[in-house]
């Protein structure tokens, strides 16, 4: 019995060092096959390019698409040291062909570090019909359209009082901004919708159903964030962070979706459950692949609107998790962590009107400006 513990463990052990030694530079990889190698440090998306064929990749999860058709591999690429690694055995099986010669990330000088927190990202809106299909689409939907409809969802509600700081709960700081935004939102002429606008208890799934009943445009739902720290940990973590829906790269962001989808299992939901497995983000992927360009618009938007505030990104300020509010949204969605309710001096921040009004303006400005570059994006189509 012990034997085969062991055994086990080898193989594991084994497993798990043959990855480690056969991984290849993304970069190298598209050097080596003439593809131009292209990066979106938001999205933590990358494309090789090729003459016959675009593969495209999502750091995290193993899959591949390619030819439109998604093909498993054998491992997630991930990023080390700024380097994006493949597996070699992947790569030879997509380029049918052995020659690929596996680097050392740390000692190759020659390629490129990529930057996760660089500002500089492609995000073109979702358009599922090309520009030389002149039809104009009968029923555009949500990220193709105008952008009108606007669902703000403060988090937590009633019973579920959400992170809790010394003088305040995060229910009631995220229903006061979500309000304000509302106001500041029908002043530039959207249609606002609340999933809630009082101290109730509402279901993470019946957010998402709501905004889709409502047929929103744009989902975007407030939270604050907390660490279980020391009292100095707590005071050194702060910072807003946006989230969209995407496989989390790291242990914090898992954490964070873990926290924000507790209330679903603690309070008996259905379907209720606090992390997706890789098959189903990869369902979940093809699903919104339509509306993910537009989240990510619309992230980009918020990072300009919330420099020079009072509360600064916390590391890139981006990042992404399996946040089961956003799942069932059929919209472009983030879910905003406005600052860390456990930092002591962004709780009392946070918990003061001029603050709650500062935030909302900032994200109103940032949805006044997303609205534009859809529409203008529109423009170019000839919508
Ligand atoms: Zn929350």
């Amino acid at each position: 019995m012990k034997n085969l513990v062991w055994h086990i463990l080898l193989c594991v052990a084994l497993a798990a060092s043959a990855w480690a030694s056969n991984k290849v530079d993304a970069e190298q990889v598209a050097k080596e096959h003439k593809a131009s190698f292209h990066w979106f440090p938001v999205q933590k998306t990358f494309l090789l390019a090729g003459e016959g064929d675009t593969l495209k990749f999502a750091i995290g999860l193993p899959y591949v698409s390619s030819h439109g058709n998604s093909v498993e591999l054998k491992h997630a690429p991930e990023i080390a040291d700024g380097h994006i690694l493949l597996d070699s055995a992947d790569v030879a099986s997509l380029y049918k062909t052995d020659k690929t010669t596996p680097v050392v990330p740390a000692s190759s000088s020659s390629v490129a570090k990529v930057s996760s927190s660089s500002a500089k990202v492609v995000a073109v809106p979702a358009t599922p019909v090309p520009a030389t299909t002149a039809a104009k689409p009968k029923n555009e939907t949500a990220g193709t359209r105008e952008v009108k409809t606007i669902v703000i969802d403060p988090g937590h509600g009633g019973k579920d009082t959400g992170a809790q700081g010394k003088n305040s709960n995060e229910k009631d700081i995220v229903l006061a901004v979500g309000k304000l935004l509302k106001k500041e939102l029908e002043k530039e002429g959207f249609n606002v919708k609340m999933t809630r606008d009082k101290d109730v208890f509402i279901e993470l799934g019946e957010r998402a159903n709501l905004a889709n009943q409502w047929d929103g445009d744009l989902f975007i739902s407030l939270h604050c964030n907390a660490i279980d720290a020391s009292p100095e940990r707590k005071k050194q973590i702060k910072g807003y962070h946006v989230y969209v829906l995407r496989a989390p790269e790291s242990e914090e962001d898992k954490a964070i979706a873990r926290r924000e989808n507790k209330v679903a299992t603690l309070y008996g939901e259905k379907n209720a459950k606090e992390e997706l497995t890789p098959i189903e983000w990869f369902k979940l992927e093809a699903r919104l692949e339509k509306y993910k360009q537009n989240s990510y618009m619309f992230t980009e938007e918020m990072l300009k609107a919330f420099d020079g505030g009072k509360i600064k990104r916390q590391g890139g300020g981006v990042g992404g998790a399996g946040f089961m509010v956003l799942v069932g949204a059929l919209m472009p969605a983030v879910l905003f962590e406005i600052g860390f309710i456990s930092n002591p001096e962004e709780e009392a921040y946070m918990t003061t009107t001029k603050a709650q009004e500062d935030i909302a303006a900032r994200v109103a400005k940032a949805v006044s400006t997303y609205k534009a570059a859809v529409h203008n994006y529109r423009e170019t189509l000839g919508r």
